[in-house]
């Protein structure tokens, strides 16, 4: 199915079209660029003309009003200096004497106003007077009948006149008025003021500037080389005019003047306010502004011009600004572009490494939540600690064992609230070497205090904390509950006792019943036996009483046998008298007794010398009474501080014997205590029994040794068994 037109998106049917036509949008594109500039640069243009336009008005406006004002000032001069008395009379008369007179007077008056010349004619142009009566160029004596502006002044008007002096070769300016009687002209007055301030002022214009006659002949200019030049062709009225005028003097050898083409032609007129030409200037053509403005008192056309090179310099670094301009916006255009596509290929990276990032923290979250399960599955209690001990995580197994919350736990530095108070110096032996990473790999046990004050046992494991950059961060411990287990084996080992004292009660019981039951029918046989053989002796029966005196040796022969019945099981239970070394026998039952001392915190210390002689020794026998007195000594320093509780172990020869010592820290015994210690049955203790040292004695007696007590010096109790050696 065709694609219908309009699911064609805006760029890209753009594209395709760029593609096809790509060449002819650039085309398109640099044209509009190069047209933009020129507009560009026409409009700088423009704004630097208009600006020299208003600066050539307000130019041509000063110019025009300097030469109004030099009218001004001497415009009526020849007027009020043709009123003196002397002039008139000097015009009547024609005598010396008076034109004298107004010799001294123009030229007084011409120094006062400053102009080049003031002189008087008569009717007919003869000079009369003049200011410059006393100069080698005097007008004295010369005609000017053929200037206008005496004919003007003749007729009775006021004459006007711009020429060059004939008689100086200066041009000047020219007034003149009648100088009349009545309605007579006598003569005429007339004062040449030369341009000559004018003309240098101009000189340092910037711009040429001109003043055209009616002719269009420029008869002022800044520039030397365009005087007496003609902006137009000159009529041959015109020509004849100026050659009887002789207003711009004359060529040389008297003939007239060419009045050549300005070296510059004015281009026609393109704009209302100005004019363009272009003109040698410093060697070159140069292009100028024009405006011209007609003097109409004078009929003169006074022309400011200016300078093109600033319009043209404003148009190129116009064009030179944008062209720049373009191109920072073109690379702009390109970095930008080039930006958007590296932005955008930045998003995209952005986009999909945060997806990236999330499908991580989705990876870590659930590592995080299986571990959390993990960890709060556990029966093991879970401590993460920094290097310092300070304590970073725990799992709730470990906040259940101790019973303090997580938040009770977090951040505490040892020691921590579930140490045993009656342990502490012990944990922070553990905690040190845990810190150190000396804890024995097998774990150590510690006795921990819950925060509802029973006590609890635990198997503490520690192993290095290592983090991703396999730095050491600090360190994790797990912990084993067992305090069950402990209780379980206390219970054990209580009933073990408990077993052994009942075994041992058992046997003395059955023995005592035994020998109980057994001796009970021969001795009361005995008993009646002999009641029987004194009745019989009383009534003198001799024959019943040897009968019965027969029957009581039976009966104690049978008492006998019994005895040695007894003696004789006994002996069967035992391994019997054997030469035996006292060391064997005292690190036996030490062997037997360390899971008891541990329980008890007691520790057993042994001096034995080795190469002690032997002896000769029911080694069962003598284990037990070891083992009875290490016993007691233990449970004597029950009230004892652990470090106190010390059990010491001698061995050695005395004369012909060996003894072996037991040592304790405990209380020992007071004096009357001392004294029934080894009866039977005598106890101090809520549980105890009384017959332990008097078994011991009994089994020393039995080895022919004996059993002695004595309380220590620094205190506690020593008891020392001895035991003759085996010959
Ligand atoms: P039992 O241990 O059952 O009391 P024994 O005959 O072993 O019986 O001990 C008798 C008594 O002797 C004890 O109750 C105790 O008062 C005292 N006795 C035994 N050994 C020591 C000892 N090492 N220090 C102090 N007194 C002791």
């Amino acid at each position: 199915m065709p694609t219908p037109i309009t699911a064609v998106r805006g760029p890209v049917l753009f594209k395709r079209l760029g593609k096809q036509y790509r060449w002819m949008l650039r085309v398109l594109a640099v044209g509009a660029w190069v047209g933009a500039l020129t507009l560009f640069g026409e409009w700088a243009a423009r704004r630097e003309i208009d600006l020299l336009v208003e600066s050539m008005h307000r130019s041509l406006e000063v110019q025009a009003l300097t030469l109004r004002g030099t009218v001004a000032r001497y415009k009526h001069i020849p007027f009020t200096s043709g009123q003196q008395g002397d002039v008139q009379n000097a015009l009547v008369f024609r005598t010396d004497k008076p034109i004298d007179r107004v010799d001294i007077y123009l030229e007084d008056i011409n120094r006062r106003v400053g102009a080049e010349a003031l002189y008087l004619m008569d009717a007919n142009g003869l000079t009369l007077a003049a200011s410059n009566w006393n100069d080698v160029k005097s007008f004295k004596g010369d005609n000017y009948r053929y200037r206008p502006y005496f004919e003007q002044a003749r007729a009775g008007g006021m004459g006007f006149f711009y020429a060059v002096g004939t008689s100086t070769g200066k041009p000047g300016l020219y007034f003149a008025t009648p100088v009349q009687t009545g309605d007579t002209v006598l003569g005429v007055m007339a004062i040449k003021v030369t341009m000559g301030e004018v003309a240098k002022s101009w000189t340092q214009a910037e711009s040429p500037l001109f003043l055209l006659d009616s002719r269009g002949i420029v008869f002022l200019s800044s520039r030397e080389a365009d005087l007496y030049t003609a902006t137009r062709p000159l009529r041959p009225q015109d020509l004849e005019e100026l050659h009887r005028t002789k207003q711009y003097g004359t060529a040389q050898n008297g003939d007239p003047k060419a009045f050549e083409a300005t070296p510059w032609t004015m281009r026609p007129r393109q704009h209302p306010s100005y004019r363009r030409l272009s003109m040698l200037a410093g060697g070159s053509q140069k292009d100028y502004l024009a405006i011209e403005e007609h003097l109409p008192e004078f009929d003169w056309t006074l022309v400011v011009t200016a300078d093109l090179t600033p319009a043209q310099h404003a148009r190129w670094t116009a064009i030179t600004l944008g062209t720049l301009l373009s191109a920072a916006l073109l690379f702009g255009g390109l970095f930008w572009r080039q930006r958007e596509t590296r932005m955008h290929d930045l998003r995209r990276l952005g986009r999909e490494l945060e997806s990236r990032v999330t499908e991580r923290t989705r990876d870590l979250a659930e590592a995080d939540a299986f571990r959390t399960a993990m960890e709060n599955s556990l029966q093991t209690g879970m401590r993460a600690r920094d290097l310092e001990g300070r304590v970073i995580s725990v799992n709730p197994a470990l906040c259940e064992i101790t019973g303090y919350q997580a938040s009770e736990l977090m951040g505490r530095l040892p020691p921590y609230p579930y140490w045993h108070p009656e342990e502490t110096e012990k944990h922070w032996a553990d905690n040190e070497a845990a810190l150190k990473g000396q804890a024995a790999l097998t774990g150590y046990e510690a006795r921990y205090r819950h925060s509802k004050g029973h006590d609890l046992f635990v198997m503490v494991f520690t192993a290095p904390l290592i983090d991703a950059s396999g730095a050491h961060t600090g360190w994790m411990s797990s912990m084993v509950d067992i305090t069950a287990q402990k209780k379980a084996e206390e219970q054990w080992r209580q009933q073990a006792i408990q077993m052994q004292r009942t075994g041992r009660l058992a046997n003395m019981g059955e023995m005592a019943s035994t020998l109980a039951h057994e001796l009970s029918q021969p001795l009361m046989a005995l008993v009646n036996y002999a009641g029987a053989a004194k009745g019989f002796s009383a009534k003198g029966h001799t024959e019943l009483l040897n009968e019965t005196l027969s029957d009581i040796s039976e009966q104690a022969q049978r008492a006998a046998e019994i005895i040695a019945r007894i003696r004789g099981f006994v002996r069967q239970t035992t391994p019997g008298f054997q030469p035996c070394n006292i060391n064997d026998i005292v690190n036996n039952v030490i062997a037997l007794m360390r899971p008891e001392a541990r329980h008890q915190k007691s520790r057993i210390v042994t001096r034995m010398p080795d190469g002690l002689p032997w002896v000769n020794a029911d080694r069962v026998l003598l284990e037990q009474v070891v083992l009875n007195l290490i016993l007691n000594a233990m449970q004597a320093m029950g009230d004892k501080y652990p470090i106190d509780r010390v059990v010491t172990l001698e061995t050695g020869r005395e004369g012909d014997r060996i003894y072996a010592r037991v040592l304790d820290n405990g209380p020992g015994a007071t004096e009357e205590v001392s004294r029934s210690l080894f009866q039977p049955f005598f106890t101090t203790k809520a549980d105890g029994l009384g017959l332990g040292l008097n078994i011991c004695r009994t089994t020393m007696e039995l080895h022919g040794g004996r059993i002695e007590f004595a309380n220590r010096p620094e205190g506690g109790a020593m008891f020392t068994i001895y035991l003759p050696i085996d010959p």
